[in-house]
């Protein structure tokens, strides 16, 4: 791995069209059975392929077998009932129609140990996995069984956690946790949030990742964005605290963001995934752009702790714009690279 400045996706990309409907999230599966579980496999190895290909140096799945971040983790708990669905206001902010708790929750085989143990077949290069965080987790369905989202949030972090030491075991070198929830609910955030995260990477010895955004380019954030004045300052609220945790990188968005950058400034000391591609629009960043966007980073963040990356996950873009815009990300970095080289 290039020992500066490795870039890194924060997590999906596009489907094939013959796997699933493109351009669109919960896209429902176009293969069924043992052709379904080949179709999987057959997309991670073109994500993977592409990733090598366009110079990604931490590669991971593109969330090719799994249908979304959250709902298909939550899938396989015994517990939720698939079938009684409800519809809930997800990060506060727009309804959708999701499972509901009515038991214990419980995971009662691993989730994603399998699929983490293909692509580790398939690179030398080191791996990144995401799991949905414990919030984001209890903030994607309806609960009638513990009637209490910090008690609920408990239960899923002991099940991540266990989740968590099983891909590293598989060889995850870096496993993240995606918490969109922490940029929503500050105060619970500050009252359990943090501590469950913790609880979910307890023991790790896989370095941790935790990711927090302003959600994939749908509508229903594009409008709450608008929303949020001239300045975004929502990470002052969980930076201070994830500063003094366990997790070793903390991934936020920025390019064509609002976030003033000096909020990076916070976590200082840990390591950053910084966005440098902006999942929201289908232009393709010029090289000289995210190199911009990350020099500016540089004033908060030492070149050895910079990670480049993508502000969010890809999943909802046309395929050939996601292949493009990791292409630009890992020109941007390589602009960089020389220029810190140059330096010292
Ligand atoms: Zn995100």
């Amino acid at each position: 791995m290039k020992t500066l400045l490795p870039t890194a996706l924060v997590g999906s990309l596009p489907k094939p069209a013959w796997l699933a409907q493109p351009e669109t999230l919960w896209s429902p599966w176009a293969l069924e059975g043992d052709a379904l579980v080949e179709g999987k496999q057959d997309a991670l190895r073109c994500a993977v392929h592409e990733q090598r290909r366009r110079g990604i140096d931490i590669v991971s799945d593109g969330e090719q077998t799994r249908q979304h971040f959250v709902t298909t983790f939550i899938e396989h708990l015994s517990g939720v009932d698939f079938e009684r669905r409800e519809t809930v206001r997800i990060r506060d902010r727009y309804d959708a129609s999701v499972p509901t708790v009515v038991g214990a929750v419980e995971r009662v085989k691993p989730v994603f140990v399998e699929d983490a143990t293909f692509l580790r077949q398939q690179t030398d290069l080191p791996i990144k996995w995401a799991l949905p965080g414990p919030m984001t987790m209890i903030d994607t369905l309806a609960d009638h069984h513990y009637k209490s989202r910090e008690k609920l949030a408990w239960e899923f972090a002991t099940i991540l956690n266990r989740e968590a030491k099983e891909l590293e075991a598989a060889g995850v070198d870096i496993i993240q946790f995606d918490e969109p929830a922490f940029n929503v609910f500050f105060d619970e955030v500050r009252d359990w949030g943090m501590a469950t995260l913790e609880r979910a990477v307890e023991g790790l010895r896989a370095e941790t990742v935790v990711h927090i955004c302003y959600g994939y380019g749908i509508k229903a954030n594009t409008d709450w964005k608008a929303t949020l004045g001239s300045e975004w300052r929502q990470y002052e609220q969980s930076f201070p605290l994830l500063q003094r945790s366990s997790i070793d990188i903390i991934s936020l968005e920025s390019h064509n963001s609002r976030i003033p950058l000096d909020v990076v400034e916070l976590v200082r000391g840990k390591k950053v995934m910084l966005g440098a591609i902006d999942v929201a629009n289908n232009t393709i960043e010029r090289p000289e752009e995210v190199a911009d966007t990350l020099r500016k980073a540089l004033r908060f963040v030492d070149a050895d702790k910079l990670i480049p990356s993508s502000n969010c996950g890809m999943a909802p873009l046309p395929r050939d714009v996601a292949l493009a815009k990791m292409s630009a990300l890992s020109a941007g970095a390589e602009i960089i690279r020389t220029e810190v080289a140059m330096a010292v």
